[in-house]
């Protein structure tokens, strides 16, 4: 500016052009440095950090992971992209791992009670016919009781697979929690859905090595059929679980469900209630059935059935409420109460010289108690019943809902000289192998095979066998529920030697029973028969 203001006046106007192309120039190269590079940024990476931005809005929006970012260019803008990439695999499989956990059952892996839900659900808007089963294991409690708990689990893993082996194609398996399974069987009809469950359970039948233990397990199953039960996916559930309790309490296998299930519930809640306190109202009773020597017609003893007789509910069957009064722990109080009960009316019989042994039930739940046997030897001190004099009977199912106690406990009470007797023979498992290793000393034969024995030989040969089979293992068979004259000749030419039944009498009361003892003793002349002969 010096240069101009004292120049001359060309010179002057060369100066401004000279000055003008200079600051031409500087903002030139200014404009030059400052916009180019951020052209440049804006081309090259803000660009591409806009299209990072709009992944990330994508993934929010959509909620999944399945987007995924651009990894070109070889620069911390690709880096950065393989890095969020990883980011969104490692998310990936942490959600997939969650998901499956969520709807599966760890112990099994089977899909949970959330899944089975889930493809209820799609199964009833899918419009087709299916069916819904609900399997439980018999007395799974008394495994893990008595076993533990890791042989209990191992029961599950193993059932677990039996059933998933036996699906049928697109059939769906679940465990819904505790030793409750489900399936699902799409396509499945109300005809095939009881015959499908069936084959099934049939799978458990076989033996289960646990590891530790060999071990029998059966289940009971309950079935509802959508749409002929119920549209509803919860009151399909609920009915199979009904149908099931209803398997359960009719000794197991397959239950279809039907309406009339849902009364039964209904008494089946009101006869608990009505349950507790039973033994301090006094409602509880014993009946007693003479066991009947066949060939002599001499009585050898009698069997305590127990009875209640409520306000509210009128006779109530044992069949009825002991499996309620085992379910809910109460069986232990009421069968110590029998148990005292027939001790007391023996040990009088003892007394008075004419000694009858006498047959006390005992249920699963009560074998299973660590005191059982010292609870029996207290009762047979405190009553002063000779321990000859008292039979304890048990059920396979019983027995087998836990072989090892059972056996431990059976041992112990036959060394107090209590016999112990095998009830409802040929129902449960029938097991030859059973029978060998069980501490026994008699077989009752069940009822169904006396029934129609006469007319059928299929029968005839299966009592024959059983009679046969007793024999070679040294024990003694009672018949069950003799009711006719025909019955009797075949047992007796089949050669069973004891036998009860309405033939000879039914259950009676402590009152009736002494006057059919007297009776017999009438009848046959008090010294003819030896009535004092107990077997
Ligand atoms: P159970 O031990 O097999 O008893 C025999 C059942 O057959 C009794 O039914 C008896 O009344 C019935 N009965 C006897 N003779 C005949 C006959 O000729 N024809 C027919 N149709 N039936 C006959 P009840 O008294 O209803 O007992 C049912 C079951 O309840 C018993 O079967 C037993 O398993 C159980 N129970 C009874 N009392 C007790 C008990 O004190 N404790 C336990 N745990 N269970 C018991
Ligand atoms: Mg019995
Ligand atoms: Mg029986």
């Amino acid at each position: 500016l010096a240069l101009v203001v004292g120049a001359p006046r060309e010179d002057h106007a060369n100066g401004v052009r000279t000055a003008r192309a200079l600051l031409l120039a500087v903002l030139a190269a200014v404009l030059l440095f400052t916009l180019l590079p951020m052209l440049l940024v804006e081309g090259l990476f803000l660009r591409r950090l806009g299209r990072y931005r709009q992944q990330v809005e994508t993934l929010l929006r959509r909620g999944h992971l399945s987007t995924r970012f651009p990894t070109s260019g070889g620069d911390e803008l690709g880096n950065l992209g393989q890095a969020l990439n990883a980011l969104l695999d490692q998310t990936e499989r942490s959600q997939e791992r969650l998901a499956q956990q969520a709807a599966h059952d760890e112990l099994t892996g089977l899909p949970n009670r959330l899944a089975f839900g889930r493809t209820l659900g799609d199964l009833r808007g899918r419009g087709e016919p299916f069916a819904v089963a609900l399997i439980d294991l018999d007395d799974f409690k008394g495994i893990n009781d008595t076993l533990g708990h890791e042989v209990g689990d191992e029961v599950l893993r193993l059932a677990a697979a039996r059933l998933t082996g036996a699906l049928p194609a697109g059939a769906l398996l679940a465990r819904l929690g505790g030793d409750e399974f489900a399936v699902l069987l799409p396509g499945v009809g109300a005809e095939d859905a009881s015959a499908r469950t069936r084959a099934l359970l049939d799978t458990l039948a076989a033996p289960l090595p646990t590891g530790t233990v060999t071990l029998w397990v059966r289940a009971s199953a309950g079935v509802s059929c959508w749409p002929q039960d119920d549209t509803d996916e919860s009151a399909l559930l609920r009915y199979a679980d009904l149908a099931m309790y209803r398997a359960k309490a009719t000794g197991g296998g397959v239950q279809r469900y039907h309406a009339g299930l849902s009364q039964d519930a209904q008494r089946r809640s009101e006869l608990e209630r009505s349950l507790r306190g039973v033994l301090g109202r006094g409602e509880l009773w014993l009946a007693y059935q003479p066991v009947v020597e066949l060939g002599s017609g001499a009585v050898v003893g009698c069997e305590a059935l127990l009875r209640w007789q409520s306000p509210v509910h009128g006779a109530v069957s044992p069949a009825q409420f002991i499996p309620i009064a085992e379910e809910r722990g109460l069986i232990h109080e009421i069968g110590a109460w029998v148990l005292r009960e027939a001790c007391t009316l023996a040990a009088r019989w003892q007394r008075g010289g004419r000694p009858l042994r006498v047959a006390v039930n005992v249920s699963a739940v009560q074998l299973r108690g660590a005191h059982f046997a010292r609870d029996v030897a207290a009762i047979l001190r405190d009553t002063g019943l000779a321990p000859s004099l008292l039979e304890l009977e048990v059920t396979e199912t019983a027995v087998m809902a836990n072989l090892c106690a059972a056996t431990a406990q059976l041992t112990e009470l036959r060394a107090l000289g209590v016999s112990v007797a095998l009830d409802d023979f040929g129902t449960g498992y029938s097991s030859l192998e059973l029978v060998r290793e069980l501490p026994l000393d008699k077989l009752k034969l069940d009822r169904s095979f006396v029934m129609g024995a006469e007319r059928d030989p299929r029968r005839q040969a299966i009592v024959a066998s059983i009679l046969h089979l007793a024999g070679a293992l040294g024990l003694t068979v009672v018949a069950e529920g003799l009711e006719t004259p025909e019955q009797r000749e075949l047992l007796l030419t089949l050669g069973c030697p004891l036998a009860q039944g309405y033939l000879y009498a039914r259950p009676l009361d402590e009152r009736a029973l002494g006057e059919f003892l007297r009776d017999e003793r009438r009848q046959a002349g008090a010294t003819e028969v030896n009535i004092s002969r107990v077997v």
